[in-house]
């Protein structure tokens, strides 16, 4: 079989999977070819359609019992078995815990190169996919381009937009493909101590640093989340040394994208600030007029959160949005 030239995304998450569908089309178009979705699992076959709806041409779908969970032996070996048939020019997949691991050995396994952590992603006058990959904690953005093919990309999520469903064909094609062994068995699983919900989806995050003096404190800032419909979020220190948190946003926690994000108490140091700006509006509160949050925020208020917060809070009870 010779070179077809598509576009593939994959990704066993469902809205990131979405939202490489929505970039997935528009390098397609711009290439003038075709854009297909893998669909890996076990009773999958209903979501194919889906998928076309959000703008894939066609699916190649693997339906398989022993594919229900993930396993990096068998989906590798899946990946690679469509990609070495079919050939694709693109490959998106999705930079998760799974996503990642899984692209880097594909990209060994097909001997191309892969560019992970892709924020943007465009085509440049060779038809080549440059991927875009912020570097030096936030403070640069490298421009990576491929010398190999099939060029294998990583998403994160929240990278690109989820585009809408339309009304529109496409084709489901079937495969059987030899899956490989997994070389490793999962034991056990259970669930994380981890808050119940994803602070990367919240539209609002009111988040609290060192600044905070005790554990209890957490509940001004839990107040005004209530409000304004947000989530609580914080500095690594909080959950690392004080273990007041399991998670933290910034360079080696989560990466935000809220609507409004509201710093209590937050220095603002590179690696906390590389997970937050992406952020359309940034509201600093610090003591500090020289803390370093005030370069980065798009308002901000010198003054101690034990004061600020509470004022706010009562100021939104009274005139709620
Ligand atoms: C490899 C590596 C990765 C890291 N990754 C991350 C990461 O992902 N996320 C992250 O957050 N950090 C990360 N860090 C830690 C980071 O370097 C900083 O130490 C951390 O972000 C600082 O947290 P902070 O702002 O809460 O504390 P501080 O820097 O101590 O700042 C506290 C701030 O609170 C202000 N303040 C004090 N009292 C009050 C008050 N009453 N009212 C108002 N303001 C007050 C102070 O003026 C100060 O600016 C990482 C570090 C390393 C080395």
């Amino acid at each position: 079989m010779g070179e077809n030239k598509e576009v593939w995304v994959f990704s066993e998450k469902y809205n990131l999977r979405l939202e490489m569908i929505g970039k997935g089309r528009e390098i397609a178009d711009r290439l003038q070819t075709e854009l297909a979705a893998v669909l890996v699992g076990s009773n999958v076959q209903e979501k194919s359609n889906e998928l076309i709806k959000y703008g894939v041409d066609k699916v190649y779908l693997i339906d398989n019992p022993t594919l229900e969970r993930f396993q990096a032996e068998a989906y590798l070996s899946v990946l690679h078995d469509l990609a070495a048939n079919y050939k694709p020019d693109i490959l998106l997949i999705g930079s998760t815990k799974n996503g990642k691991p899984l692209a880097a050995r594909l990209a060994t396994r097909l001997e191309t190169g892969c560019i992970p952590d892709c924020a943007g992603l465009s085509v440049d006058e060779k038809g080549r996919l440059i991927g875009e990959r912020i570097t030096y904690g936030g403070n640069a953005v490298a421009k990576v381009t491929f010398r190999s093919k099939p060029q294998i990309a990583t998403i994160p999520a929240r990278a690109f937009e989820k585009p809408e469903p339309q009304d529109r064909k496409g084709e489901v094609i079937k495969l059987d493909v030899k899956i490989e062994e997994p070389k490793t068995e999962v034991v056990e699983t259970k669930p994380l101590e981890t808050s119940s919900v994803n602070i990367e989806e919240a539209e609002v995050i009111v988040s609290c640093g060192r600044g905070l003096q005790k554990k209890e404190d957490k509940a001004l800032l839990e107040e005004l989340a209530k409000i304004v419909d947000g989530q609580v979020g914080n500095t690594r220190p909080l959950a690392e040394d004080r273990k007041w948190f399991t998670e933290w946003v910034g360079l080696s926690g989560h990466k935000v994208k809220p609507k409004l994000y509201i710093a209590c108490g937050i220095s603002g140091v590179i690696q906390h600030v590389a997970g937050i700006r992406d952020s359309k509006v940034i509201v600093a509160i610090n003591s500090d007029p020289e803390a370093p949050i005030f370069e980065v925020a798009d308002y901000g208020v010198v003054g101690d959160l034990y004061e600020i917060l509470p004022a706010l809070t009562k100021a939104l009870k009274k005139h709620p949005q």
